[in-house]
C-alpha cells in the first residue's frame, strides 16, 4: 500500500529522517511510537507530502510520488497530477482536528468529497449522516465545530477523512491534544475502524491502543527505525 526507501529529511542541516525504509501493507495497522522529536510526525508528512523529503522514494498504491533522480527531490508536472490524487487516496488526522471553523460538522463533512471528488450533495449529505450517526454525533450536523468537545471534533475529523474514501488514514497523535476523559471515545472509534481492514498509521503515545489494536508498531528513534514488529515484540523487548 505505502512503500518508502532510503527517505532522508532535514532542517536547517539537521537530519530529521534518516535514510527510512518502510512498507505498509494493504489492511496493515501500524502504530508508530517512539520519543518526542524522533521524526515521527515528520516520517507521517512526507508520506502525503505535506513535507517534501530531501531524497529517497514513495510509491503508494503503485504509483511513485517521489523520488529522486540524481539525489534531488522532484516535483515536476507529473508530479502535481500526483499530488492532487495522493490527498484525495490518503487522509490525515491531525493532533489539532484542523475542521473548517466557520463550517457546520455536516459541511466539514461534504465539502471534501463534493470538491475534490465532484460528489454531488445530495449524495454525499446521506452518507455524512450515516458516518456521523456511527461515531455517535448525528444531534451534531448542525453545530460548529467550537460547539464540541475536543473527543467530539476527532470523531468529525475521523469522519471527514472517511468521506473520502480514502485507501490508508494517517493519524498524527490524534488524541494528544484531548482531556484525558475523551482519549477513550476518539480510541474506541480508531480500534472499530481498525476492525474494517482500513489501512491506518498511527502515531501516538497511547501504549495500551498499540499494543492491542496494532498489527504492528513501529519504535523510531533519532530519526530511524530501532525496532519493528509485533507489538508483543516490540514492547518486550524495549
Ligand atoms: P516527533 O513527531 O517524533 O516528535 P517530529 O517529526 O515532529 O518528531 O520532529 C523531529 C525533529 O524535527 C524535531 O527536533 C523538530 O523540532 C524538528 N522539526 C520538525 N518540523 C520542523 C520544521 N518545520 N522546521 C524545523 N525543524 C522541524
Ligand atoms: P508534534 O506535536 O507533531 O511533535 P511539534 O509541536 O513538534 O508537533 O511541531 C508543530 C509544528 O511546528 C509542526 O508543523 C512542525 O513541523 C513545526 N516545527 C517543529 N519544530 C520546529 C522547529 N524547530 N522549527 C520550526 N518549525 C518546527
Amino acid at each position: 500500500m505505502i512503500g518508502i526507501t532510503g527517505l532522508t529529511k532535514s532542517y536547517n542541516s539537521r537530519q530529521v529522517l534518516k535514510d527510512v525504509d518502510l512498507r505498509i501493507l494493504p489492511g496493515e495497522v501500524v502504530a508508530i511510537i517512539g520519543p518526542s522529536g524522533a521524526g515521527k510526525s515528520t516520517l507521517l508528512r512526507c508520506i502525503n507530502m505535506l513535507e517534501v523529503p530531501d531524497a529517497g522514494r514513495i510509491h503508494v498504491d503503485g504509483r511513485q510520488v517521489f523520488y529522486t533522480p540524481n539525489g534531488r527531490g522532484k516535483l515536476g508536472v507529473l508530479d502535481q497530477f500526483r499530488l492532487t490524487w495522493l490527498r484525495r487516496e490518503i487522509a490525515m488526522v491531525f493532533q489539532q482536528f484542523n475542521l473548517w471553523p466557520h463550517r457546520t460538522v455536516l459541511d466539514n463533512l461534504v465539502e471534501g468529497p463534493v470538491i475534490a471528488k465532484g460528489q454531488k450533495r445530495t449524495d454525499a449529505v446521506p452518507r455524512a449522516m450515516e458516518k456521523l450517526r456511527s461515531v455517535g454525533l448525528e444531534d451534531k450536523a448542525d453545530a460548529y465545530p467550537a460547539d464540541l468537545s475536543g473527543g467530539q471534533q476527532q470523531r468529525v475529523a475521523i469522519c471527514r477523512a472517511l468521506m473520502m474514501d480514502p485507501k490508508a488514514i494517517l493519524f498524527d497523535e490524534p488524541t494528544s491534544a484531548l482531556d484525558p476523559e475523551l482519549v477513550n471515545e476518539v480510541l474506541d472509534i480508531m480500534a472499530r475502524l481498525a476492525k474494517t481492514g482500513m489501512t491506518m498509521v498511527i502515531v501516538t503515545h497511547e501504549m495500551k491502543f498499540a499494543r492491542e489494536v496494532a498489527d504492528r508498531v513501529i519504535f523510531m528513534e533519532h530519526g530511524g527505525i530501532v525496532a519493528e514488529g509485533p507489538p508483543d515484540e516490540v514492547f518486550q523487548h524495549p
